[in-house]
């Protein structure tokens, strides 16, 4: 789904937010400790009412900014509407989950999943991955690594994420182009297990959008920071498809000062290295309000694109579209 420049909306907090703006812009003081979340660029901001929810989750839960970060993405991740754990797209075959989630702490700690399957809290399970030698899981063992560690055998499906599939797939049968598959082929790249469907055969590209993935970042009161991500990725994708959220310094990033989470279209925001792009501003001296602005000015409104962060003097959103998205101090 490509963006038009005139997409900008106001999220929540109209008196930080500059009506010339091209891009959404809120944020606030960090008076000591602090969650922000998001419901992923594309997801309606009245669903803010549900990251609010989350970030006080995030900021009730005893313990870290790492402990909040989780608590946070876990609440959303929980329910359907959201793209991420139990709401994750159903891929293109009409069967395929693969998650992918990442954590990331102001003393450098990484670790993330990808391509996971069969988990209702994937980023438990990135989480989960701190504790060993290795920074990323992927796939099948990325699975068997959370079965292992007593994560649930479940797979994370309902009802509205089948919708979703559902009117996705009759969209590509209409042949509505769009997002990365413009000019691709993607009937003649099926890689999926089972066979490319007889009713796809004679349909256009796909119209791809990016939404409803979930993220957190947090600041707590000793001055540390972290930030979580999950997602069920895009749905109209090649089987395997990966995106930024498990790649380091890609769809978040953490360091002594602040936190950044990423939202939107995968491949352009790794192209960027979009979040370590939105930290390093940080790290130089901006506020996070300038970093975030920077990072959406330097993004550019062709792709979607949302951004959280939070540093010692305050935190901030900003979007090129529509995003849901909460803010809770303990
Ligand atoms: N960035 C995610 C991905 O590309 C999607 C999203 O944020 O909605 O997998």
């Amino acid at each position: 789904m490509r963006l038009a420049a005139a997409l900008a909306v106001i999220l929540g907090l109209p008196s930080l937010a500059a009506a010339a703006d091209p891009v959404t812009l809120a944020s606030g003081q960090n008076a000591g400790s602090v969650v922000i979340t998001h419901g992923g660029v594309g997801s309606p901001p009245e669903w803010s009412a549900d990251c609010s929810d989350a970030a006080l989750a995030g900021a009730s839960a005893p313990g870290t900014a790492l402990d909040a970060v989780c608590a946070a993405v876990v609440h959303l991740e929980d329910l359907c509407r959201f793209n991420a754990g139990t709401g994750a797209n159903v891929r293109l075959d009409g069967k395929t989950i693969q998650m992918d989630a990442a954590v990331m702490t102001s003393d450098g700690q990484f670790a993330a999943v990808a391509a996971i399957e069969r988990v209702l809290n994937p980023v438990l399970v990135a989480r989960e991955v701190l504790a060993t030698p290795h920074r990323l899981l992927v796939g099948d063992g990325a699975t068997r690594f959370a079965h292992v560690r007593g994560f649930a055998d479940q797979v994370p499906i309902c009802d509205e994420a089948v919708a979703k599939f559902r009117e996705r797939w009759a969209k590509l049968l209409r042949g509505e182009a769009g997002g990365g598959f413009d000019d691709f082929d993607w009937r003649a790249a099926w890689n999926y297990p089972t066979a490319l469907p007889a009713e796809a055969a004679a349909t256009g590209a796909a119209d791809e959008s990016a939404g409803d993935t979930v993220g957190a970042v947090a600041g707590a009161v000793d001055g540390t920071f972290a930030a979580a991500l999950s997602t069920g990725g895009t749905s109209i994708t090649l089987y395997g498809r990966v995106g930024d959220v498990p790649i380091y310094g890609c769809g978040c990033f953490a360091g002594p000062a602040g936190a950044v989470a990423c939202t939107g279209h995968g491949e352009e925001i790794i192209r960027l290295a979009m979040a370590r792009l939105v930290y390093e501003r940080m790290a130089s001296g901006d506020t996070a309000r300038e970093a975030v602005r920077a990072g959406c000015e330097i993004f550019g409104q062709e792709w979607p694109l949302g951004l959280i962060a939070v540093g010692p003097v305050d935190w901030a959103v900003g979007a090129n579209a529509p995003m849901a998205w909460g803010q809770a101090a303990p």
